[in-house]
This record gives structure tokens, C-alpha cells and sequence, in this order.
């Protein structure tokens, strides 16, 4: 489902890497200073698709913070409404959703939050946690059941 090149190019970070030793750092940043976020002219860059912008050096999108996850979010297909919570709360866009259509997790970006399953409103959740090295086939398949509403 990740193949729409949403996730960060395989060179992430290396520019950044490679151009550290002339680069100031945070505490030397002059204040007032202006990273951009995109090479050269960024108008209408709100309705160009993120695969296709041009991100500069200093945007988190190069970057990815894969390695801060110890559990990640695998997502359900089956059971999934497309009610798009999970893509308006996560923290990081790291919900990937297109024509309103919820298509996966961003693991570039994702940092494990959790808060896209927290918001998931179906029963069971769409979205669950797992361990960061859980196979795909193997967590689906431990999906849990649904829960029956408790009489009163
Ligand atoms: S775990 Fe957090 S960062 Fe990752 S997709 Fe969910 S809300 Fe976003
Ligand atoms: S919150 Fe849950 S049901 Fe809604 S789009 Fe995300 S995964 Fe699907």
C-alpha cells in the first residue's frame, strides 16, 4: 500500500550528514533566521501532492524518526470506515489517505504516539499496536474479536 512514494526518499538525512560540519548549529542559529521548508518558489505548494514537492535540507519529510518506535500501529483494512480520525489527529502526517480512502502508516514518520489508535472509533479498532518487529500476516491474524455491547 506504500508504494504512492509518500514516504522519504532513500537518502534522508544523508544531505544533512554530509553538509553538518559547515552547518551552525541549533544553539548557534541567529534568531530571527528562516529555514525553508521547500527549494525555490513554494506558491500553491498546499495543493501539490507531498510526493511531489521539491522538500529542502531543513524539512522533517527528509528525515525520518523510524527508530523512536518501539511498538508501531498496523492498520486493518477490513475493518476500517474511512472516517479519516486517525489522518486528522496524528501528530507526525504520518497517516497516508488519499481521496478520503485511509491506505496505511507512513513508517518513515511515524513515531508510535499511539494516538491514531486512540481515536479509531470502530469495534475492534482499525488500528492497533504491535511490537516494532511483529510480521504483518501474523498481527492480523491476532486481531481481536468484536466487542458485545454490556446489558444494563
Ligand atoms: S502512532 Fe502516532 S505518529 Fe504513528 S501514525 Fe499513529 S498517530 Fe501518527
Ligand atoms: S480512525 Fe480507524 S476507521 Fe477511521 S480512517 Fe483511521 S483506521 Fe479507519
Amino acid at each position: 500500500m506504500q508504494d504512492l512514494n509518500l514516504c522519504a526518499n532513500d537518502k534522508r538525512g544523508q544531505s544533512q550528514l554530509e553538509a553538518g560540519a559547515n552547518l551552525a548549529g541549533w544553539d548557534e542559529v541567529t534568531q530571527g533566521t528562516v529555514l525553508t521548508s521547500f527549494e525555490g518558489d513554494a506558491t500553491g505548494i498546499a495543493n501539490t501532492k507531498a510526493e511531489n514537492r521539491t522538500y529542502s535540507d531543513f524539512n522533517s519529510y527528509t528525515a525520518s524518526v523510524a527508530s523512536w518506535r518501539v511498538n508501531k500501529p498496523v492498520f486493518n483494512r477490513d475493518i476500517c470506515i474511512d472516517c479519516q480520525n486517525c489522518w486528522v489527529w496524528c501528530p507526525d502526517s504520518s497517516i497516508l489517505s488519499r481521496d478520503k480512502q485511509m491506505l496505511g502508516i507512513d513508517y518513515d514518520h511515524c513515531k508510535g504516539c499511539e494516538v491514531c489508535v486512540e481515536v479509531c472509533p470502530t469495534n475492534p479498532k482499525s488500528l492497533l499496536m504491535f511490537n516494532e518487529h511483529a510480521d504483518l500476516e501474523e498481527s492480523l491474524a491476532a486481531w481481536p474479536e468484536k466487542k458485545k455491547k454490556e446489558k444494563k
